[in-house]
């Protein structure tokens, strides 16, 4: 029935926030009931921002709104901020307050906070089966009927209980609102009213905001909730008889009045959980607790991330290796049948020189992208996250940078977008910029395919270990910059690091599925668009002006490779000849001259003028200096070397030494990121910001390659 529900047969639109404490299960149940596929981890902080997603049930439309966690009113990060702002400025038709039953006590300390802000709140008792398996038994009734907020039990992942969770949506909505508050005690109380009366009496500021909550909030001194007051005339009046009320209450208490406020919210709830919650008695054996003795030992808990990072790694190249293999392969067998079939001519260069030598050279590299966010992925959803960030949270201390640091750095293996984002759930905004400024040094996804591909033809003994050491660099320099810019620009002290870790919790094989071929999905669609565009472009600049060698040049040329190599062949030194013509065709191309004409910038990194062009056209997209790479040596390649591919070309090229594609490498590694990486931290900063980290990263990478460069040159390499 519902499938035919048009539009005017929907009587009711309902708002209904999903909120709660992070790592509660928002997103997951948000997923549930609105068949979304947003991302979802097992640590804090996996969502930043809020989403919208509808359900439609019967005549009813629910418009679903997942936020950001937090745990309680009072916002610190920009995550939290955006939860807070949007509870209180866009007042939702319901929240629901996603729970996590195992860790009910404090999970209820904001839903209390919830319920005095007047919008109707329906408890979701999620991660029901954890707190099965713990041996807790909760009593949803009693617990409803002891805090008038209606408690439904669910499990996300498998979308249990999220039926009855829209039955008691309707129900709420229908008006069997409790209406119930908590009641602090009876010193208190008399002070609250007198305030709420003052509240109230200001009309205009009674209808943004619910006096009960207002005068609470106050009570407990909260920054926010003052700032809201000032643009009230009756601002001045309130705000006295608060401070009166708060002198009284730390007088009487001997205690700060927020201490007082939040006592007697843990003494209601700890009382209402009591009657609700049985302990059974269940094997005193927890796996997560067993597996953190070890993995979160004292000692060993740096050395096993390192250990984590360095499998990761490895696995993916391991594994990668062979689809690579068969792709490229597959990509030399069609060009080669091209080659047959088409005539000689521009279209042919076009297709077999730009399109396939540019992006079928990034194709190659799919399967080790899917594979590395694959690994990434459950990392995440296993609960890793949290115990990496408490494992390097003393070394990142040394640096100046904060132990939730590590959340961004290590999504930035991945991806810098989403990396970027990822710093809003610091809380002190230095520790933010520095960690955005930072993350576009983590060697990302698009990078990889630039490190395997030179590590494999300059260092083929120890490929792994090169871009081991490459994706090491990148982390060492992240450190020392980050340093650097504690020490300079944006002094202060870090700010104390407070988490709790997650349990393991097994990864859910769809979220995993669904998140990497989103990943895998965006890979292709760069290649299909970005690389595409810049490869025909790169293609045309190497091809145009065209230029044919004359018959007279050819002819000498052949005759001064036939004086040097006495007794060779005609057809070999008319080889000769064609391929010296069209490298010399190449370099009077508007991307020869162009390459020429930066040249100088590039030298004392050891660049010659095609490498100097490969590197420049990482700006756009990292993937594109394998695909210019590609181009490059394909065009003006004589034909039996074009199936040779790429590695041989460059092999064979005489500029090209290890050293050379060592700095090309870190080059790559150091520049600023791809456009969309940049319009992240424009976004996350602000355009000053941004300016600095494209100054601070060009000059960073010309002078790591030029030390690295210089310094190798001198010991001979
Ligand atoms: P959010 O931060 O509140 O949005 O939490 P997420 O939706 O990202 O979920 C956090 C973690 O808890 C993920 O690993 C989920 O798979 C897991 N999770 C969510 N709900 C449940 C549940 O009801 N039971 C169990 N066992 N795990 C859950
Ligand atoms: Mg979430």
């Amino acid at each position: 029935m519902s499938s035919q529900s048009a539009s005017p047969a929907i009587k009711r639109k309902l708002r209904i926030a999903l909120a709660g404490n992070p790592n509660s299960g928002k997103t997951t149940l948000f997923n549930a009931l609105t068949g979304a596929h947003h991302k979802v981890g097992n640590y804090p902080g996996v969502t930043v921002e809020k989403r919208e997603g509808v359900r439609t049930r019967g005549d009813k439309q629910y418009h679903f709104i997942d936020l950001p966690g937090i745990y309680s009113l009072t916002a610190y990060s920009i995550d939290e901020v955006v939860a807070r702002d949007f509870i209180l400025d866009e007042k939702p038709d319901l929240i629901v307050d996603v729970l996590d039953s195992t860790n009910l006590e404090r999970n209820l300390y904001l839903c209390l906070q919830f319920q005095e802000l007047g919008i109707p709140v329906i408890g979701a008792l999620n991660m029901s089966d954890e707190a099965d398996a713990k041996g807790l038994r909760i009593d949803g009734k009693n617990l409803s009927a002891t805090l008038g907020i209606p408690m439904i039990k669910t499990v996300g992942p498998r979308g249990a209980g999220t039926e009855d969770l829209l039955d008691c949506i309707d129900r709420t909505v229908a008006g069997q609102v409790s209406g119930r508050v908590i009641s602090y005690r009876d010193e208190i109380e008399p002070k609250l009213e007198a305030l709420q009366k003052l509240i109230a009496a200001d009309a205009g500021f009674a209808a943004k905001y619910p006096d009960r909550w207002l005068a609470v909030k106050l009570l407990e001194k909260d920054a926010n909730a003052y700032r809201r007051l000032e643009e009230h005339p009756g601002a001045a009046a309130i705000k006295a008889s608060a401070k009166d009320a708060i002198m009284w209450i730390e007088k009487h208490f001997g205690r700060d009045a927020e201490i007082v406020i939040s006592e007697q919210r843990y003494g209601y709830i700890r009382g209402a959980v009591q009657e609700s919650l049985q302990i059974m008695k269940v094997p005193d054996f927890s796996f997560t607790e067993a597996v953190d003795r070890i993995i979160m030992n004292r000692f060993l808990s740096l050395p096993v991330f390192v250990l984590v990072l360095w499998a990761v790694f490895q696995i993916t190249f391991f594994a990668g290796q062979y689809p690579a293999v068969w792709l490229e392969n597959f990509f030399g067998l069609v060009s080669s049948a091209l080659l047959a079939a088409m005539p000689a001519g521009m279209l042919r260069s076009l297709i077999v020189d730009g399109v396939i030598g540019g992006v079928g050279g990034v194709f190659s590299f799919v399967p080790l992208i899917v594979i590395l966010f694959f690994l990434l992925s459950i990392l995440e959803d296993v609960g890793y996250m949290s115990r990496a960030a408490f494992a390097t949270d003393k070394l990142l201390h040394s640096f100046g940078l904060h132990g939730q640091s590590i959340f961004p750095m290590m999504l930035g293996f991945g991806c810098s977008v989403p990396a970027v984002m990822a710093s809003r759930t610091l809380k002190s905004p230095r520790d933010r910029i520095i960690t955005v400024l930072i993350t576009p040094l983590m060697s990302c996804g698009a990078k990889l395919p630039v490190h395997i591909l030179l590590a494999a033809v300059f260092f083929p003994e120890c490929a792994v270990n090169a871009v081991m050491a490459i994706y090491a660099a990148g982390v060492i320099l992240a450190l020392v910059s980050a340093f650097i810019l504690k020490k300079t620009i944006l002094r202060g002290d870090p700010t104390p690091f407070v988490m709790e870790l997650p349990p393991y919790r097994a990864p859910t094989l769809r979220g995993v599925l669904w998140h990497v071929w989103e990943k895998t999905y965006q890979y292709i669609k760069k290649a299909g668009t970005v690389i595409l565009a810049s490869s025909i472009l790169i293609w045309a600049i190497t091809t145009f002006p065209s230029y044919e060698a004359p018959v007279e040049e050819r002819a000498s040329l052949a005759a001064a490779f036939m004086a040097e190599h006495p007794g060779a062949e005609t057809a070999e030194a008319e080889a000769w000849a064609e391929t010296a013509a069209s490298r010399t065709a190449l370099e009077q191309s508007f991307a020869g001259r162009l390459g020429k004409f930066i040249e100088p910038v590039f030298r004392p990194l050891g660049f010659d003028w095609k490498i100097a062009v490969a590197s420049v056209t990482g700006f756009a997209a990292k993937e594109v200096v394998v695909s210019t790479l590609g181009i490059l040596y394909r065009v003006g390649a004589e034909e039996d070397a074009e199936s040779a591919g790429l590695r041989e070309a460059l092999r064979a090229d005489a500029h090209m030494t290890p050293l050379v594609a060592l700095s090309l490498m870190l080059f790559t590694l150091i520049i600023p990121p791809c456009f969309a990486a940049l319009a992240a931290i424009r976004a996350e900063l602000g355009g000053k910001w941004l300016t600095f980290e494209i100054g601070f990263l060009l000059v960073l990478g010309w002078a790591v390659c030029f030390i690295v460069y210089q310094l190798g040159s001198l010991a001979g390499f």
